[in-house]
């Protein structure tokens, strides 16, 4: 490692002496630790990123490739400007509900060949830095074709990487994929070739030696764009961010954006650290967007029984999602999802039955919606009911009409315009008929619990499905859990559908694969994992087998927050989190790991105060006590393997 610094030292020196530093400019964040540096080298703009004096961005490329012109090449600089921003906003769907945002802006103006203007606009809070490209035309031109970037992220050849591999098109579940449910990489060098070739999905998480953290995702997509992703790595540590694959979405749709001039691009994300705190607790994916519209109503978020995920196809029936609208009232959640086939199984008009069966129980019906059209060839139904405006709203008018209060819609299959204006036209359709927006196979959303009021949460994770299909997803579940707070979970809404508590995962709990968490590892997921909308995998026996307080904190367990701080961990090893509501703090850990272990950890929010403690029993079952903390606000936690524990205290 240490002849890998030097070399890179060297590297960089010599990288530096051959740039022109003549329009160099910086800027720091407000508390001066994160520093941006950008200018021309030659005629081709570039950016680096130091934390605390530490480099954990090189220089690395900027610019576009347009229909009007090259941006990444032949610029001229013209000037500067900069201006602080400030922004105190709420979010009701998220880690957090109150946001003090304020960052330094640097705007560098460059002009290209064609005289048309491209400014790149950098904004810097303490560990955050996004940047947008705008494009200002000299003359008459009114639209533009954005074919691609020559955005870079060099890292330092000696970070190693925690980054999901991108799906080629048209794979997976009858053509369904890209859909963001690959796995991470452990720790892995750059550069290593990903699986399939075709690079990686946001977000990526890199880890600059003992030099700190790097997030990189982007945020603020919407329909004028398309989502991007990383390619693959160069061995030097040089990730080049990449448009959609011509092939996803059945070939639909153009792998650029098209957009009208003046045009500004979405924001690309890179949060920093010199630990995993900065990482876990970011806002940026919501610091530098603004809201669309206005919501028709209030959305109410909250938890939600899910026959499908444990009894599979064969429960969408009318009886067996009575049980499930049963189990939601005995569980005090607000929800009931019914999954694909229930037009076909229980019919359109014993639906109406059921959602006023769930009124009287002050349950509300999230019904399942195929994405289709014609972009794959997954056959559940209903179908052809979410492609078109017509269609869209005529079912929509007929749900807002029976009572039904949001939906899931699946299969979407692509990151390309096309695809990102399909989100949004559900969004703000769903949105003039007071329902609710869940996305399954789909993209990761960027930015969109704040930009679309009624957007829930997005699966795009390798979510609790995977448990029940295969027995090797339910031995990688507790290595999973402790990755997802660090990435995916760490930039959006995480729709994994947590908490079982059979021991197998089937119906009969005959057959069916074998669970290899804990009890308290799987309520500790409530907490852990962030889903405004959270889809549990209990089944109604569990009102029969488990003890009263694990059905009371099933019963308690908000799905949005107020505050979020991470206490300790380490990806793939632990996790502890501890989330507040109201005036009530859950601490969640799990050990990701087959070996049992002790935490000793500081909750200074718990101290002096009773605290609730769940705990893994030696049978795996959660027991229950009554703890303190020292006099200084820490407290050992006891984790078995693939174990976990839930401190909670007003
Ligand atoms: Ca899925």
């Amino acid at each position: 490692m240490k002849i890998n610094k030097l070399w890179m030292l060297l590297a960089c020196l010599a990288g530096f002496t051959s740039f022109s530093t003549a329009q160099q400019v910086s800027v720091k964040s407000p508390d001066g630790a994160l520093d941006v540096i950008s200018g021309l080298n030659g005629d081709t703009p570039y950016y680096s990123v130091t934390y605390n004096g530490k480099v954990l961005i090189e220089n690395s490329p900027l610019g576009l490739k347009t229909s009007i012109g090259d941006f990444s090449t032949k610029l001229k600089f013209l000037s500067e400007s900069r201006q602080t921003v400030e922004d105190s906003y709420t979010l009701d769907r998220a880690k957090v509900s109150k946001v003090d945002y304020k960052a330094e802006e640097l705007t560098c103006v460059y002009e290209n060949a064609a005289n048309d203007t491209l400014k790149i606009i950098f904004r810097v809070s303490n560990n955050d830095l996004a940047f947008s490209y705008a494009v200002h035309p000299k003359g008459k031109k009114t639209n533009c074709l954005v074919y691609g970037e020559n955005t870079g992220f060099k890292l330092p050849a000696y970070a190693t990487t925690f980054i999901t591999q991108q799906s080629p098109p048209m794979e997976g579940w009858e053509k369904t994929k890209p859909s963001y449910e690959e796995e991470y990489t452990n720790d892995e060098p750059v550069g290593n070739p990903s699986p399939n070739g075709v690079g990686y999905t946001f977000p990526a998480l890199f880890r600059i030696g003992t030099d700190g953290w790097v997030l990189i995702s982007e945020t603020g997509v919407d329909s004028k764009y398309v989502g991007s992703r990383l390619g693959e790595g160069s061995k030097e540590g040089l990730y080049m961010l990449e448009f959609p694959q011509e092939g996803e979405n059945n070939s639909i749709g153009a792998t650029y954006a098209a957009m009208a001039l003046p045009l500004q691009t979405p924001w690309r994300t890179i949060t920093v650290g010199e630990t995993l705190k900065p990482i876990v607790e970011t806002t940026v994916p919501y610091d530098v967007v603004k809201p669309l519209y206005e919501p028709s109503q209030v959305y109410k978020m909250g938890r939600a029984t899910w026959s499908w995920i444990v009894w599979q196809d064969n429960s969408i029936n009318y009886e067996d999602q009575i049980k499930f609208v049963d189990l939601a009232a005995a569980l005090n959640f607000e929800y009931v999802l019914v999954d694909n086939w229930w037009d076909a199984t229980i019919g359109r008009d014993r639906i109406v039955d059921l959602v006023n069966y769930a009124k009287t129980k002050n349950i509300g019906i999230l019904l399942w919606y195929n994405s289709n059209g014609y972009w794959n060839d997954a056959p559940q139904t209903p179908q052809d009911r979410m492609d078109s405006a017509p269609a869209r709203k005529k079912e929509m008018a007929w749900l807002q009409s029976i009572g039904v209060k949001g939906l899931k819609v699946d299969f979407f299959g692509g990151d390309k315009q096309e695809t990102m204006k399909l989100y949004e036209d559900i969004l703000s359709d769903a949105n003039e008929y007071g329902l609710a927006i869940t996305f399954h196979g789909c993209t990761l959303p960027r930015g969109w619990e704040r930009m679309y009021p009624n957007f829930v949460t997005s699966e795009a994770v390798l979510a609790s499905e995977n448990l029940v299909f295969r027995q090797d997803a339910c031995d990688k579940y507790p290595f999973w859990a402790t990755i997802y707070p660090y990435t995916r979970n760490a930039v959006a809404a995480m729709d994994f559908a947590p908490v079982f508590l059979n021991s197998r995962l089937s119906r009969t709990q005959e057959n069916g694969t074998i669970r290899r968490t804990t009890d308290a590892f799987e309520l500790a997921t409530a907490v852990l994992f962030v889903s405004p909308v959270q889809h549990f995998g209990v089944t109604p026996n569990n009102l029969d087998e488990q003890p009263d307080y694990v059905l009371d904190f099933l019963r308690k367990v908000p799905a949005v927050w107020d505050e979020t701080v991470f206490i300790d961990g380490y990806l793939g090893k632990d996790c502890v989190i501890a989330r507040r509501s109201g005036d009530t703090w859950y601490v969640v850990a799990v050990n990701g790991e087959y070996t049992d272990k002790k935490m000793k950890v500081a909750l200074p929010m718990l101290q002096g105060k009773e605290i609730t403690l769940l705990y893994d029993e030696k049978d795996g079952k959660a027991g229950l006590k009554k703890v303190k903390t020292d006099k200084k606000g820490m407290i050992e936690l006891k984790l078995s393997a693939a174990g976990g524990a839930v401190l909670f205290a007003k």
